[in-house]
């Protein structure tokens, strides 16, 4: 983040320039209100980097109070026209925005991949993905009920499930058009609007989220994208007319932005970080387990926040799996996240590259055997000669207390455990104040329910790992967050329920 910075003509222009392929892409005027493009007022500015090449792609305002003040204010408006459809006339809407996203697959991928490094396919994946969440919830919208009571002398009462009013999201850089999809299907299907705050890492697609919307029919100011920094956040989510905040990043925000939001008593979902274990017994399917690692520390160059960095293998089989996953993880294609053939991109920025890093260093000098990568690596394409790359790493020996296997490092890193008994594993697997997330491989189906059963992680996979579909709930345990995003019960965080008491005899008053 620039605290304040001077554009001279080469700049603008280049911030003029459409994303190579893109010919709707503007990168410019990125904060969106009210259905349009807008400059920030404040004078404050970012840079947008793109982390393949560690190039300038162009720069953003930093919005300050009176930009957040404008952006809520559309909110307040759009949420007035929003909330007086009725449910499927919201979900008739929201899947053409669907199917909107899905036309524009590669081109809002590719703006995906420049701004936060992923490659490609990967991305396009992501966007499908978000594609399909808008319209699970698109479907939900038209089914949102209440409950009746039927009650003594043929009174009864009712529930409605109305909305909240102007929601705050808070994104994270690491799935940034899908984090904004995850907030904004389940807000806009209860009748709510939105002001999104993505993360100044990756600020780009959530405003193509925005035109899409507009597009699909959503009136202006029901989805709204202000920039910034710390600061926007604190005021968007501090703003007495926003009615909940829901949040993704990491723990230590996540309190400040609780704290805030407690002054309000606004309701707050927290999406934060995780060092979630991966169990593999020795009965497990081997290659499987070994792909389930792979995807569980690989997938987006390890910048995911489920993703199970602590790898418990049993001790009868770990010889074998080490020398799999060694074998596969050397042969990983790191490099230009554009081209089809990569398989790990470019981490976020310079800074996050080399705290990757040190943490490797910090794995070896505590006593761990780094068996590949963990290393800065230089594409041999001259044009990327700046970007942030590491090659993917695998850490053998690692014990419970070592910095790399306590704390989240959000990059290509796995690091191996040894285990011997189902008792023991459970213990040091939950010996962590994380608790997003968790996998098991085993073929002995008791076992496997049984030793889920003892894992305190909100998100636990049997034999597979980081896969995630719309329909079911997500979210974490411990200082992993609350509230969930996905499935039917996340629209009980966007709603609140009205109960309706009806008398139908006369008033039985002792007065
Ligand atoms: P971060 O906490 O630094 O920032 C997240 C967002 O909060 C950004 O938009 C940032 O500008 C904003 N922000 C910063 N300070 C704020 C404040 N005081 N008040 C309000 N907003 C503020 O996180 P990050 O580095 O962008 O993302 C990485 C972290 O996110 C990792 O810990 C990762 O595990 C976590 N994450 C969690 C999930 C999940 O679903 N559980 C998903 C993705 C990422």
């Amino acid at each position: 983040m620039l605290p304040s910075c001077r554009f001279g003509f080469i700049m603008r222009e280049r911030a003029r320039l459409f994303v190579r392929g893109m010919s709707r892409v503007l990168l410019e005027k990125l904060n969106y209100v009210g259905g349009s493009r807008v400059d920030v007022m404040s004078s404050e500015k970012f840079h947008v980097v793109e982390p393949a090449t560690g190039n300038i792609m162009t720069t953003a305002g930093v919005s300050g109070a009176e930009d957040v003040e404008n952006v809520v204010k559309s909110g307040v408006k759009g949420f007035q026209k929003w909330s007086r459809l009725s449910g499927p006339e919201r979900g008739i809407v929201m899947h053409k925005a669907a199917s909107l996203i899905q036309q524009r697959v590669d081109e809002i991928a590719e703006l995906e991949s420049r701004d936060c490094g992923k490659p490609m396919w990967e991305n396009k994946g992501d966007i499908l993905f978000a594609a399909d969440t808008v319209g699970f919830y698109a479907g939900l919208a038209a089914n949102l009920h209440g409950e009746h009571f039927q009650l003594a002398g043929g009174s009864f009462a009712y529930t409605r499930r109305e909305p909240l009013g102007v929601c705050a999201g808070i994104g994270a850089w690491n799935y940034p058009f899908q984090t904004a999809c995850w907030k904004m299907a389940p807000a806009l299907a209860c009748g709510n609007s939105m002001v999104y705050k993505p993360s100044p890492l990756a600020p780009l697609s959530s405003v193509v989220l925005g035109e899409i919307l507009l597009e699909a029919g959503v009136p202006p100011g029901v989805f709204n994208v202000v920039q910034g920094n710390a600061d926007t956040g604190k005021m968007l989510a501090s703003h007495p007319s926003i009615a909940k905040v829901s949040f993704t990043g990491s723990v230590a925000t996540g309190k400040k932005v609780m704290e805030v939001a407690s002054g309000g008593v606004k309701p707050v979902t927290l999406e934060l970080g995780g060092k979630s274990p991966l169990i593999v017994f020795e009965d497990a399917d081997l290659s499987n387990a070994v792909s389930g690692a792979l995807l569980g520390n690989y997938m987006a160059q390890g910048e995911c926040c489920t993703n199970g960095t602590r790898v418990f293998v049993q001790k009868q089989v770990k010889k074998l799996f080490v020398e799999q996953a060694v074998e596969r993880v050397k042969h990983l294609r790191v490099g230009n996240p554009l081209l089809n053939d990569t398989q790990l991109g470019a981490v976020i920025s310079l800074q996050h590259r080399d705290k990757v890093v040190s943490y490797v260093d910090s794995a070896r000098k505590e006593g761990a055997v780094v068996l590949c990568g963990g290393e800065i690596f230089t594409p041999p394409d001259s044009r990327l000669s700046g970007g942030f790359y590491v090659s993917p790493c695998v850490i053998d020996e690692c014990t419970d207390n070592m910095k790399a296997v306590r704390e989240e490092i959000f990059g290509p890193v796995m690091c191996i455990l040894e285990f011997e008994t189902e008792e023991e594993v459970i213990s040091r697997a939950n010996d962590t104040e994380f608790g997003l997330a968790a996998g098991v491989f085993t073929n002995n189906l008791q076992r496997a329910h049984r030793v889920i059963a003892g894992l305190q992680a909100g998100m636990c996979w049997v034999n597979n790992y980081n896969v995630q579909p719309p329909q079911i709930p997500f979210g974490g345990y411990k200082q992993s967050g609350f509230g969930r995003e996905n499935g039917e019960v996340a629209l009980s965080y966007y709603s609140q329920l009205k109960t309706v008491y009806v008398e139908m005899g006369d008033v039985d008053s002792p007065y």
